[in-house]
């Protein structure tokens, strides 16, 4: 019999399953806060629970993680990659970003092994879509991270913002996505504010719909790159499926339904979408929506001719969107001398 791993389970679910095996509900309770508040990885050292209770468990359900890790590097700016090895020897990526400006300590995790959606610029998208994570296998990026980075203490310090920006598109696996932002968010799990929980999608128009629907307060994040149907069309293929009227209307239903903000990225890729012009119709296409536009100047990817504008390309394309009234940043860069940037994370199977 497959053991059930418990990480994959959130918090309902878990009290569920305990009942189902003849445990009453506050066993479940006890196993989650010894996995999330403690960052215990196995039944023998949850010493609350009765010996017997323990052992019962652990033929039945699993609390281990899912990750091995095979490797870290670090950048000179504080910012890790870890490589993991998953039970069935697929590879997977996640990335530490420290700010330590502001305290902030964010992780940005993927979802999926490979991706389908096969964007030029991006190098997970090369080897095509492998299989979608588990919920624990998302989870345990998380919590293996967390672990890494105390000193001491489980916890402390506290990864206090989570990025679903790695490897995959979060909302072609909606799911296991949405059981990992719950079991982030409860107050019993991590506990991290739904407003620092970030999922990016590339479009998916029926995903974006069914989120709104949800109404969690979570911040969306559309990946543009392109101010129009010709030129997404050749950039991102999942453009040709949902076009930039239908992703549109989806985004403003999405602010309609939870009244936040979205984000829109645009990678600025040298002479192919950075000109003046292209500013300003991308301003007329924004025009009247509440949204923040994030400006990510394109990180290299091996096998990718493309490169970044020069500096001040860069800066003149947002001083078009700003004096028009859009909010616009430069994504400021993190860790690209070890290749942990946006588009830059791959699984073993694309490599080269
Ligand atoms: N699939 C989702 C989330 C993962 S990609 C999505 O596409 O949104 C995360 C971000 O990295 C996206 O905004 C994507 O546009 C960006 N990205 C991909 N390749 C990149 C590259 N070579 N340089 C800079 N950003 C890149
Ligand atoms: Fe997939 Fe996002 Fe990369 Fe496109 S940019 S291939 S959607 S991971």
């Amino acid at each position: 019999m497959m053991k059930q791993d418990l990480k994959s389970l959130n918090r309902k679910e878990m009290i569920n399953w305990f009942k189902k095996e003849n445990y009453p509900g506050f066993r479940a309770e006890q196993v989650f806060n010894w996995i999330y508040k403690n960052g215990v990885d196995s039944f023998h050292e949850m010493t609350n629970l009765p010996e017997e209770l323990r052992s019962e468990l652990d033929e039945k359900a699993s609390v281990k993680s899912n990750l091995l890790l095979k490797k870290t590097l670090q950048a000179s700016d504080g910012t890790i990659k870890y490589l993991w090895e998953l039970t069935d020897g697929e590879t997977l990526e996640s990335v530490y970003l420290p700010f330590y400006e502001d305290m902030r300590h964010s992780v940005c995790i993927s979802t999926q092994l490979g991706c389908a959606m096969n964007c030029i610029f991006c190098a997970t998208g090369k080897g095509g879509l492998v299989r979608n994570l588990t919920t624990g296998e998302i989870i345990d990026q998380v919590l293996e991270i967390q672990k890494d980075i105390s000193s001491g203490e489980f916890g402390k310090p506290g990864i206090t913002n989570v990025v679903l920006m790695g490897m995959g598109e979060p909302l072609a696996n909606f799911d296991n996505v949405i059981k990992a932002v719950e079991i982030l968010n409860d107050e019993k799990g991590f506990a991290i504010g739904i407003r620092r929980i970030t999922v990016s999608s590339s479009g998916l128009v029926p995903g974006i719909r069914r989120l709104a629907e949800l109404n969690l307060q979570l911040v969306l994040a559309v990946s543009l790159n392109a101010p129009n149907d010709l030129l997404r069309n050749t950039l991102m293929p999942i453009n040709r499926k949902y076009p930039l009227d239908e992703l549109l209307s989806a985004v403003k239903y999405y602010i309609k339904k939870t009244s936040r903000r979205v984000t829109f990225e645009y990678i600025l890729i040298d002479n192919v979408n950075d000109s003046p012009e292209q500013a300003y119709e991308l301003v007329s296409l924004l025009r009247g929506i509440k949204c923040h536009l994030n400006l990510i100047p394109l990180n290299p990817v091996r096998g990718v001719k493309y490169r970044r504008p020069a500096r001040e390309k860069i800066l003149l394309f947002r001083d078009i969107i700003e004096k028009n009234g859009i909010a616009v940043t430069i994504r400021q860069e993190r860790g690209p001398d070890i290749e942990a940037a946006c588009g830059q994370l791959r699984h073993s199977g694309s490599k080269g």
